[in-house]
């Protein structure tokens, strides 16, 4: 039987859509009580909190930019002093901004960094900071197989999310002492509204790419950060964890 979640604190950044909503919904069917955080989206985030609310789960909505150190310690500070601890960290939020090189605006480079990696630094010092008290928790930061792979036109967006295996793996090692795990998790290509800037061309390109034949799904992802965050995984900490039908097998075989 899977190791439950029960009265754990968890906080899901960018809990209002996508991955982020359907991690959020399982970390909560699995018990814990989970913080959903967004940035705008306070209907969305709603709906993710009805949702979890609606299966049995608990949870609450917390707004904070990710991208602003003070807004961040805030939110942590205030989940502390509610809960008095903090068990789960899903490092979820995420933003594109697709471009060729040659067109990518300083902005666009900027902003991805901002949220896909400095935002990861924020939330990780914050939770670290309680976590490391209470000698127990884990982090599970959402990287990309684009991370991992060459990927042309996303060079802001490859760069942040190969800087995140960088700080995942270091950080792990320095924190493992303290009790504190910490996963990097490199999602293929899943349905959220992220990928709905991608052309057909595109989309049936990575179908003929992935040996599995199809993209993810939210649940698929979700169940994995689910074991991951649980105490079936404790041995687990300083891996990155590929989910991509086998996608990334095939680029490291074939150079496409
Ligand atoms: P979505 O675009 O569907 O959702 C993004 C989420 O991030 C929203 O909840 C949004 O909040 C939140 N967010 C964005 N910026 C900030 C910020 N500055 N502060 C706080 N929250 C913020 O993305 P996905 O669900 O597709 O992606 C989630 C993660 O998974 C990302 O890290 C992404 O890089 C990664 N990933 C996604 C893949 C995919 O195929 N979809 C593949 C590989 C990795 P709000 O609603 O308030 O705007």
């Amino acid at each position: 039987m899977m190791s439950a979640l029960d009265d754990r604190i968890a906080v899901v950044t960018g809990g209002s859509r996508g991955l982020g909503r359907a991690m959020a919904l399982e970390l909560g069917r699995r018990g814990a009580r989970v913080v959903i955080n967004f940035r705008r989206n306070e209907k969305e985030a709603r709906n993710t909190l009805d949702q979890l609310q609606a299966a049995g789960g608990q949870g609450s909505l917390y707004q904070a930019d990710v991208t602003d150190s003070r807004q961040v310690q805030q939110m942590f500070q205030d989940v502390f002093k509610q809960h008095r601890r903090l068990d789960i960290l899903i490092n979820n939020a995420g933003i594109t901004r697709d471009a060729y090189f040659l067109m990518m605006s300083a902005n666009d480079w900027r902003e991805v960094l901002d949220v896909d990696l400095n935002g990861i630094f924020h939330c990780s010092k914050a939770a670290v900071r309680i976590m490391a008290g209470q000698r127990r928790g884990v982090i599970i930061n959402i990287g990309s197989g684009a991370g991992l792979v060459a990927q042309p036109g996303q060079i802001n967006y490859s760069a942040a999310k190969s800087g995140l295996l960088g700080f995942s793996r270091s950080l792990a090692r320095e924190v493992a002492a303290k009790g504190v795990r910490i996963l990097h998790v490199a999602p293929g290509f899943f349905k959220t509204e992220m990928a709905e800037t991608l052309s057909k061309d595109f989309i049936a390109a990575t179908y003929r790419l992935t040996p599995l034949g199809r993209w993810g799904t939210a649940e698929e992802l979700a169940a994995l950060v689910g074991f991951l965050a649980s105490d079936d995984a404790r041995c687990f900490s300083g891996q990155t964890i590929t989910i991509d039908g086998g996608r990334g097998a095939v680029e490291a075989e074939f150079g496409l």
